[in-house]
């Protein structure tokens, strides 16, 4: 095999055309001799070739190659060699790849491969049961089309997978499934999905439990407030001594509803995905409002709050919903800036996305609360919180109306100087309008 075939085939030659000269001494013909000599030869060679293409196209896995002499001997065995290496090689890589294949066909979790356009290229046994994908018919076919949930189709588009998504199974209502997708290799897109009914169960039992007691607690608290309310308007003819107590239980009783209605509130949100209402919502006038109670609720503290408002976007979506995340978001900057503060409230769009922002001069919050603030009950200080009389559901409330919108809420914050609270709208929630009056520019 190691032969120096370069010489070989020098010496073949040199003796054929030798052999030829000879023949031509003898017969006198060189020209011709030599001509047939390196004939036969071409022609030999070209027999070889012919064997070695109808061995490479015909032969069976394990057929022996064909004998040779010679360099074509040589070469016949170096590709059946590499032929059997390979084959070695791949049926390496086959069993490892069975190996993958059975241990994730016995995961619960579905574990489904996507190209880099969201196509369907491999996935699990499990995959099957939770998301009813059908082996081979569903491959080559886009993700979106077999998981046709409206959320799953936004979640997949707008390619942030930072946090998973929990949605219906496609093929049974009653399961509950949660999606991670993470990208890999040349954009590609690995999804995890994991059957989350019985978390889901526990979490629905949580909310309804709070809703129930809410809705419980309040008949009994109206019928307390209402007979504060009447022993305190009739306070002298009682015992006088009795005024401050019955109007500090009065005051408690105000925040239990508050709270309640609170609860209550986010125990509605959280019951469906979206709004029923749909309408394009005059936020300009919307936030003009809010501005006014903003200035009841700011008194004598007399702080200078601001309105920049583009009259031409609406935003689709429920007003009384937006009505509650913006006051949130505007009375907790009257509630958490000292007196004589500046408030600006801003609507404006950048031709993609519209935003609605509550800038304050306040007392800041300090970057670590930042992640959890929209957590319920968080609050950064509670005796802050007290003396305000928040109920520490705002934030959560005005998260839960954004998310129901297609938004999201951005928080920057530095203590001492002040918040910005930034609602973040995506453009298939709004709708633009010729107006007539335009922008409302900054109003004191
Ligand atoms: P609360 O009803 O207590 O105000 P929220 O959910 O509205 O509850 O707010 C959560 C916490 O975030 C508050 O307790 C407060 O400490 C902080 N916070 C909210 N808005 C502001 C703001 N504009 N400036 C400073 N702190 C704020």
């Amino acid at each position: 095999m190691n032969q120096n075939w370069h010489s070989i085939l020098i010496r073949h030659m040199l003796i054929l055309v030798t052999l030829c000269l000879l023949a031509g001494l003898v017969s006198g013909y060189y020209g011709w001799c030599l001509a047939v000599g390196l004939g036969l030869y071409l022609g030999w060679t070209l027999k070889q070739l012919l064997r070695l293409h109808h061995w490479l196209n015909k032969h069976q896995p394990d057929e022996a190659p064909p004998d040779g002499y010679g360099l074509w001997g040589d070469v016949f065995d170096s590709i059946y060699h590499l032929q059997r290496r390979d084959q070695r090689v791949r049926g390496r890589l086959q069993a490892v790849i069975d190996r993958v294949q059975e241990s994730t066909a016995a995961l619960r979790d579905a574990v489904i491969m996507l190209d880099s356009d969201g196509n369907l290229e491999w996935w699990n046994r499990a995959a099957e049961t939770l998301l009813g994908l059908k082996t081979p018919q569903d491959s080559g076919q886009p993700v979106t089309n077999l998981v046709r949930h409206p959320r799953f189709k936004e979640y997949f588009e707008a390619e942030n997978y930072a946090e998973p998504l929990e949605i219906p199974s496609p093929i049974n209502d009653r399961l509950r499934v949660q999606m991670l997708i993470t990208r890999y290799g040349n954009n590609e897109h690995l999804m995890l999905v994991r059957d989350v009914t019985r978390i889901h169960q526990l979490e629905q039992m949580r909310k309804d439990f709070i809703a129930n007691v809410s809705h419980e607690l309040r008949t009994p608290l109206t019928v307390i407030s209402g007979y504060l309310e009447t022993l305190l308007d009739n306070v002298d003819e009682v015992n006088p001594r009795w005024a401050r107590a019955l109007q500090q239980m009065q005051q408690q009783g105000g925040r239990m509803q508050t709270l309640l209605n609170d609860l209550l509130l986010l125990a509605k949100l959280e019951a469906t995905d979206y709004p029923s209402d749909n309408q394009p919502v005059a936020v300009c006038a919307l936030l003009q409002s809010i501005k006014s109670d903003a200035q009841a609720l700011s008194g004598s503290r007399n702080q200078r709050i601001t309105l920049e408002a583009d009259d031409s976007i609406r935003l689709k979506g429920s007003e009384s919903e937006l009505r509650s995340a913006f006051s949130n978001l505007v009375f907790n900057a009257v509630k958490y800036t000292p007196a004589e503060g500046n408030i600006h409230i801003r609507w404006w769009g950048d031709g993609k996305m519209a935003y609605m922002s509550v800038q304050d001069s306040g007392i800041g919050i300090d970057a670590k609360h930042l992640p959890r603030l929209t957590e319920r009950f968080y609050r950064v200080d509670s005796s802050r919180a007290s003396a305000t009389g928040g109920t520490g559901l705002g934030l959560a409330i005005a998260k839960h109306v954004l998310l129901r919108h297609r938004g999201h809420l951005e928080v920057s914050s530095v203590p001492g100087q002040g918040s910005t609270f930034t609602c973040v709208f995506a453009a298939q929630q709004l709708v633009m309008q010729a107006t007539g009056n335009g922008s409302l520019r900054a109003t004191p």
